[in-house]
């Protein structure tokens, strides 16, 4: 089943200049890029992304982190893109994520872990219609 899921390069990617490599890593895996842009998210925004960690320790610092400088969000569709994606970025710490995945390669803690991706069709659509509007989305 063809599939749409959301992908972000986090400030730390974007200030590591990786996003050229990370976008290399996603095409030569097969994903199509159908839609794509820098933002920078206000504090208000990145925690309206996470709400859904609102509860955690973490939270305060990841809002911090997540509207700390600019991202690149994009839409990644491929066959089954959800669960491949998240295969490609690898586990959310870097130091048990597996060989070959962008985290291990390029993220430096569990925090600045340089990728997003969503990890259901239900959150995919939600945080698609978070970065891009209904224009944005017909290719
Ligand atoms: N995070 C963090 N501390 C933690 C766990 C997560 O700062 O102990 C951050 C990290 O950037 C992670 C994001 O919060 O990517 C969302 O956490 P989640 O568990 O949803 O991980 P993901 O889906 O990104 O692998
Ligand atoms: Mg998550």
């Amino acid at each position: 089943m063809q599939q749409k899921t959301l992908a972000i390069i986090k400030p730390d990617g974007v200030k590591r200049g990786l996003v050229g490599e990370i976008l290399t890593r996603i095409e030569k895996e097969g994903f199509r890029i159908v839609a794509m842009k820098m933002v920078r998210l206000s504090r208000a925004q990145a925690a309206a992304f996470y709400a859904v960690h609102k509860e955690k320790d973490f939270f305060e610092g990841l809002v911090e982190f997540m509207s700390s400088g600019p991202v690149v969000a994009a839409v990644l569709e491929a066959q089954d893109a959800i669960t491949r994606y998240r295969a490609l970025m690898g586990a959310t710490d870097p130091e048990m994520a597996e060989a070959g995945t962008i985290r291990k390669a390029l993220a430096t803690d569990g925090r600045k872990n340089v990728v997003h991706g969503s990890d259901s069709p239900e959150t995919a659509a939600k945080e698609i219609g978070f970065f891009f509007n209904a224009f944005e989305l017909t290719i």
